[in-house]
C-alpha cells in the first residue's frame, strides 16, 4: 500500500486530508507538533475505520532536523513515501507596527521553511516511488505519480493587513510550488491549494460580526469545511497531468 505524509494532521484541514487519504487506500503519517493525544486519536481512528495503517509522529516542520526525522519515520513505518501534503501552518493576527521580527520569523519558519524542509527530505523517496509508478501511457488505470501538495491561502493573492507575515508566507508557498514543480518534473508533481475561510481552530476566534461580513463575500453562502480541502488534496494527488498549479477552494470569494 502506498504511503502519504500529511504535516499538521492532528486536527483541522490536515486531519481531514489524512482521513481522506486513508479511506482512499494510503497508509498515512499523522504529524503534529504539540497535540500528541489528538494525533494519536486520529491515527487510531484511521486504523479502526479503514484498511489503512496510520502512525502519529511528532516533529516541528520548521526545524530541518526534525523534518528529516519525520520523513525517516514515515519511510521506516511504511517502506517508502508516495505523497506529501505540506499542510502544517500557523496564523497570528497583528498589525505590522506591533509585529516583532521574531514573530515574523516564527510564522515563516513553520509555513514556508516547513514545506521546504519536509519536501527536501522527502524528495529522494518520492523520486524512488516514481521509479516504481507504471508508465501512464501504457496503463489504462495508472497509479498516480508521486506528488507534493502545499497548502497556501486565499490571502496569498489578496494580502492581509492584520497578518502580513501570514500572507507573505502563503505567497512564498506559491513560489516554492512552481519552482519545485519545474525542478522535480517529470518524476514528482507539485501543486498548491489556496483555501478561503475554512471552519477550524484557526478561524474559531472570529466574532459574529466578522463572520457575517466575510460570509457576505462568499457566493456559495457557506464557509469551507475541512473535507472541502481534503477533496481538493485527493484530486491533486490523482491528477497526473496537473503540476505547478494552484487550486483555489474558496466558495467563489476570489475568482481568478
Ligand atoms: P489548525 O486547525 O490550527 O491546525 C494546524 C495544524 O498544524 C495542527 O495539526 C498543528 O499541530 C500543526 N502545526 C502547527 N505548527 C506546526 C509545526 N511547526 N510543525 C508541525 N505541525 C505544526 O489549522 P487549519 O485551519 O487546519 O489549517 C491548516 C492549513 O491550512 C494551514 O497551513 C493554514 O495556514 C491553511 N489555511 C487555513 C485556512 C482556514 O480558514 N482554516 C485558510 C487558508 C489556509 P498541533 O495540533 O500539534 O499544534
Amino acid at each position: 500500500m502506498p504511503a502519504a505524509l500529511v504535516t499538521g494532521s492532528s486536527r483541522g484541514i490536515g486531519r481531514a486530508i489524512a482521513e481522506r487519504f486513508a479511506r482512499d487506500g494510503y497508509d498515512v503519517v499523522v504529524n503534529y507538533v504539540s497535540s500528541a493525544q489528538k494525533a494519536r486519536a486520529v491515527a487510531e481512528s484511521i486504523g479502526e475505520k479503514t484498511d489503512s495503517e496510520a502512525v502519529a509522529v511528532r516533529a516541528d516542520v520548521g526545524d530541518p532536523e526534525e523534518a528529516a526525522d519525520l520523513v525517516d519515520a514515515a519511510v521506516e513505518a511504511f517502506g517508502g513515501l508516495a505523497h506529501v501534503v505540506n499542510n502544517a501552518g500557523v496564523d497570528q493576527h497583528v498589525y505590522t507596527e506591533a509585529l516583532s521580527p521574531e514573530d515574523f520569523d516564527a510564522v515563516m519558519d513553520t509555513n514556508v521553511n516547513g514545506a521546504f524542509n519536509v519536501t527536501k527530505a522527502a524528495l529522494p523517496h518520492l523520486r524512488e516511488a516514481a521509479e516504481t509508478t507504471p508508465d501512464e501511457a501504457d496503463d489504462a488505470d495508472p497509479a498516480p505519480t508521486p506528488s507534493v501538495t502545499n497548502v497556501s491561502s486565499i490571502l496569498a493573492h489578496t494580502g492581509a493587513p492584520v497578518e502580513c507575515h501570514y500572507a507573505a508566507s502563503k505567497a512564498g508557498i506559491l513560489g516554492l510550488t512552481k519552482s519545485h514543480a519545474g525542478d522535480f518534473a517529470p518524476d514528482v508533481r507539485v501543486n498548491a491549494i489556496a483555501p478561503g475561510h475554512v471552519e477550524t481552530d484557526m478561524t474559531a476566534d472570529r466574532t459574529e460580526d466578522e463572520k457575517e461580513a466575510e460570509m457576505a463575500e462568499i457566493p456559495v453562502e457557506r464557509f469551507g469545511q475541512p473535507r472541502d480541502i481534503a477533496d481538493a488534496a485527493a484530486y491533486l494527488r490523482d491528477a497526473g497531468f496537473v503540476t505547478g498549479e494552484t487550486l483555489n477552494v474558496n466558495g467563489g470569494e476570489l475568482m481568478r
